[in-house]
């Protein structure tokens, strides 16, 4: 099976192959480190992490390269804000960035690359921009790259440039959307800043030279997949083009993916309209992480996902449905034998499931089926014709589903303990929802007392006090379940 991936550079979908017949390898803009991430990067990173878990299933091997940008425009003057050299600031929001990776369960690229570890590389491209007559250096001792050197520039974002300014120059890290221009390569220091002594001069690397240099020294010069969100496709990605076909004369990346942006409660997420979050925010509002990685992929990487709460709350019971389902056929005792129709729903959901991703990463599509199937095989339970052969039908198929979409084992107290040490030590702790601080306050013996007491009320046929014993637990966000093998608790 081979995944059929939509190009930005061509606009088609097209077969997504890695050329040398062995590992498709692959380049993400990851994150600047100037702050916490929000869930519109998280978005891009999980579905980033989508596209290499099914091309894994697929039995495709993937070589993937994230940079950190941890030297730009924002982390010089937030360090020199703050009083630090910018590796101190930097380091707590790298921390945080692999923290809320993994409570998201996003698998680790196979190669992160820090762009103040590889200013050497930096500057051996624009040394060979500037031997090819594309990059130039101005009175103050910066180095900017010529636009009108590069005659395809626009290719990926299709922007019309024609009222391009021969020789108009940017220096910041962003800058209007819609306008050209040379760009800066390298940046000389102002009073105080941080800078590399180099051959080209004192300074420091632009931000799209960054990745360029680190793309290149990890994939080759030309490479299978380049993925970012859709915010990068210009200037970014143009200007990442420009430069490395420039200086090698040969295609940079193949295929471009671009990860559409979200909005919350249909507007555009942005702090001043109160509709801003950080992964920490949600956590700390009592949401589990596995419900925020659900929500965040169920709607394809192309298309607009309207975030709301309503939509999380979705998530949080599609996740409890389908784990009591799979515990259900874990611990069920199944006769011998089999059902056809189960038999039949289970290949068809196989099916579909790999046919969704295979179609441009379908993720809505994807996941539909596999819920089609819990239904059908839990009215099947319930009227006892679900069978052990079905048992061995069904499993498989939840496995490659889980394999993609990583929701089923629970896993979620760790990413919300430690969203809560963090409020602690940020003093945020008025943040924390009121259920959630309460569940935490309680330790598990002070729990399994509760529950044994309950118990015991029940013994003694005291339900009044059993219920009560229930209800005070549920209000400091526990929740119990009764079953054949005695009281399951959790928190929620
Ligand atoms: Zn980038």
């Amino acid at each position: 099976m081979t995944l059929r991936l939509f190009n930005t550079l061509t606009g088609q979908i097209e077969p997504l192959l890695p050329a040398d017949g062995k590992a498709l390898r692959m380049y993400a803009c990851g994150p600047t480190v100037y702050d916490y991430g929000h869930i519109g990067n998280f978005r891009t990173f999980l579905q980033i992490d989508i596209l290499r878990r099914f091309l894994k299933l697929t039995g495709t091997t993937v070589r993937h390269v994230m940079n950190i940008t941890d030297v730009d425009d924002k982390i010089i003057r937030n360090a020199g804000e703050s009083g630090v050299p910018i590796g101190d600031y930097t380091k707590r929001y790298v921390e945080a960035f692999f923290e809320d990776l993994e409570a998201l369960r996003i698998e680790r690229p196979e190669q992160i690359a820090r762009a103040t570890e590889h200013i050497p590389r930096m500057v051996a491209l624009i040394e060979k921009l500037a031997a090819e007559g594309a990059a130039y250096k101005t009175d103050d001792g910066s180095w900017y790259f010529r636009l009108k050197s590069f005659p395809e520039y626009g290719k990926l974002s299709k922007k019309d440039l024609s009222g391009m300014e021969d020789g108009a120059r940017v220096d910041v890290d962003e800058y209007e959307k819609d306008s050209a221009r040379d760009f800066a390569l390298w940046k000389a220091p102002k009073p105080g800043e941080t800078s590399w002594e180099t051959a080209i001069g004192s300074g420091r690397p632009g931000w799209h030279i960054e990745c360029s240099a680190m793309a290149m020294e990890y994939l080759g010069e030309s490479f299978d997949l380049h993925c970012g969100g859709e915010d990068l496709m210009f200037p970014h990605h143009e200007n990442e083009i420009a430069q490395s076909e420039t200086a090698t004369h040969q295609q940079f990346a193949r295929h471009w993916m671009h990860v559409r942006f979200l909005l919350v409660d249909g507007r555009k997420m942005s702090k001043s309209e109160g509709n801003f979050y950080t992964l920490r925010d949600l956590l700390l509002k009592g949401f589990k992480a596995s419900a925020i990685r659900l929500a965040l992929i169920s709607v394809p990487y192309g298309n607009q996902l309207n975030f709301t709460f309503d939509g999380l709350i979705e998530s949080t019971k599609a996740i409890e449905r389908l784990r009591t389902f799979r515990d259900r056929l874990m611990t069920g005792k199944f006769p011998v034998g089999e059902n056809s129709q189960i038999q039949e729903a289970a290949k068809n959901a196989q099916e579909e499931f790999l046919r969704a991703l295979d179609n441009d990463l379908n993720t809505a599509e994807a996941r539909a089926p596999i819920f089609e199937l819990v239904r059908a095989a839990n009215t099947a339970m319930d009227q006892n014709e679900f069978f052990a052969a079905d048992r061995d039908a069904v499993l498989p198929v939840l496995k490659d589903f889980d394999a993609v979409f990583d929701v089923l084992e629970d896993r979620d107290a760790e990413p919300t303990r430690r969203a809560l040490a963090w409020a602690e030590k940020e003093g945020r702790l008025a943040d924390v929802a009121p259920e959630l601080r309460a569940a935490q306050s309680l330790s598990d013996e002070q729990i399994e007392a509760k529950v044994a007491e309950r118990l015991a009320a029940k013994k003694a046929r005291d339900f009044r006090l059993a219920d009560a014993i229930r209800n005070e637990l549920a209000e400091m966000g526990v929740i119990l379940e009764d079953s054949k093998d005695g009281v399951k608790w959790k928190r929620k």
